[in-house]
């Protein structure tokens, strides 16, 4: 294991860091408003970033995301990768573009429907429709069966989180096809990834993509909590525990 620190401290620009953010370099809070980003990673981040190129993916708006981390020097993805900046403007994926009409008719009948799912909340991300139950359990079944009509009916995607279901379109992009695109496109020798949740096994499946092609190097992290989805886990390359035991991780690729 501490033959790919070695490497990535002797060929940074070739080393990509790929992070998740809820979960993995912040503490996952009750509802998706209250994260901020872990203090040792505000100190350790700008450090990285001057060496390594420095990506963080997350499934939140590429807005949010990029203010929530708040620091430079860093590309910043959305929406599981549908949403990017370009300079400070949001971009949306052109293959999403034909979806819209469907996600506004989904959009509508959430909105009639919430005031009956009290504790449910809806994360409108534009290109996507999150409906986070975590401070609702009970209401899970309901959650998923709603997402699960409107995708069919609408000719709409439907991804599963932690505690909430993603209404998306049906598109092949992901966080793993982020990873192959901008590894490519950096000319990466090798990539981490590291995340917390089951959209983050994508990523893990992106880096496996670029290893099978050849020439590239992956490490896959699975950040552990108390709710870690064991697919996660059994896929990854290491474990750490918590936002904590990345940031430590982290740490030790740190070049100055
Ligand atoms: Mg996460």
């Amino acid at each position: 294991m501490n033959d790919w620190v070695t490497e990535f401290r002797n060929d940074p620009r070739h080393s990509g860091i790929f992070l998740d953010f809820d979960g993995t370099i912040s503490d996952i809070a009750p509802s998706p408003r209250g994260a901020v980003l872990h203090p040792r990673a505000a100190d350790l981040l700008p450090r990285l970033a001057r060496h390594y190129p420095l990506c963080v993916l997350s499934g939140r708006r590429v807005a949010d995301v990029a203010s929530l981390v708040g620091l430079p020097h860093i590309h910043y993805v959305g929406v599981h990768g549908m949403e990017w900046l370009e300079g400070d403007e949001p971009r949306l994926d052109p293959e999403v573009l034909p979806y819209l009409p469907a996600l506004d008719r989904a959009r509508a009948e959430i909105r009639e429907i919430l005031p009956g799912l009290p504790g449910v909340i809806l994360e409108d991300k534009m290109a996507s429709l999150t409906l986070h139950f975590r401070e609702a359990p009970h209401s899970e079944e309901q959650v998923v069966h709603l997402g699960e009509s409107l995708a069919l009916r609408l000719g709409l995607g439907l991804k599963r989180g932690r505690k909430s279901v993603e209404i998306r379109p049906p598109v092949e992009i992901d966080k793993g096809t982020v990873i192959i695109r901008l590894s490519r496109g950096w000319k990466l020798r090798r990539g981490l990834f590291a995340g917390d949740d089951l959209t983050d096994v994508d990523g893990f499946r992106g880096l496996r993509y670029l290893m099978r092609e050849g020439g590239f190097e992956g490490v896959a992290v699975a950040v552990l909590s108390g709710e870690t989805p064991v697919e996660l886990e059994a896929v990854a390359d290491l474990s750490v525990r918590g936002p904590e035991g990345l940031l430590e991780l982290l740490s030790r690729l740190a070049v100055d």
